[in-house]
């Protein structure tokens, strides 16, 4: 059996599974919600608002992502992240296509 991917909440400290939390990613500076695929440094956040108050704080995101973030968009990052979430838990295996048409994320996948 694998072992179950665990991470620590940037907000509350606390370690619990990948599953249950929002994976946060910087691009260009900015923070963002990592998508499936997405690797390299990334944060993991609980969707809670205590974790979220505390976790998408500039300073720590800083320390998390060991780099000089910005939110472009602090409310619509939250959006995000509650609608990850949602659709993260629902299901066993989340759905592969991305609902909700022209989403926020511009070039995100852009080449290195
Ligand atoms: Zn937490």
């Amino acid at each position: 059996m694998p072992a179950v991917p665990v991470r620590t909440c940037i907000g509350c400290r606390r370690r619990d599974a990948a599953a249950e939390m929002v994976r946060l990613r910087v691009t260009d500076g900015r923070v963002g919600i990592a998508g499936r695929g997405d690797s390299g440094r990334g944060a993991s956040l609980h969707p809670r608002p205590a974790c979220l108050e505390t976790g998408l704080r500039l300073d720590v995101l800083a320390r998390a992502f060991k780099q000089r973030v910005t939110i472009q968009d602090a409310t619509e990052l939250l959006q995000q992240i509650t609608t990850a979430n949602r659709v993260g838990t629902q299901a066993g295996s989340p759905p592969k296509s991305h609902r909700g048409g022209p989403g926020p994320s511009e070039g995100s996948r852009g080449s290195t």
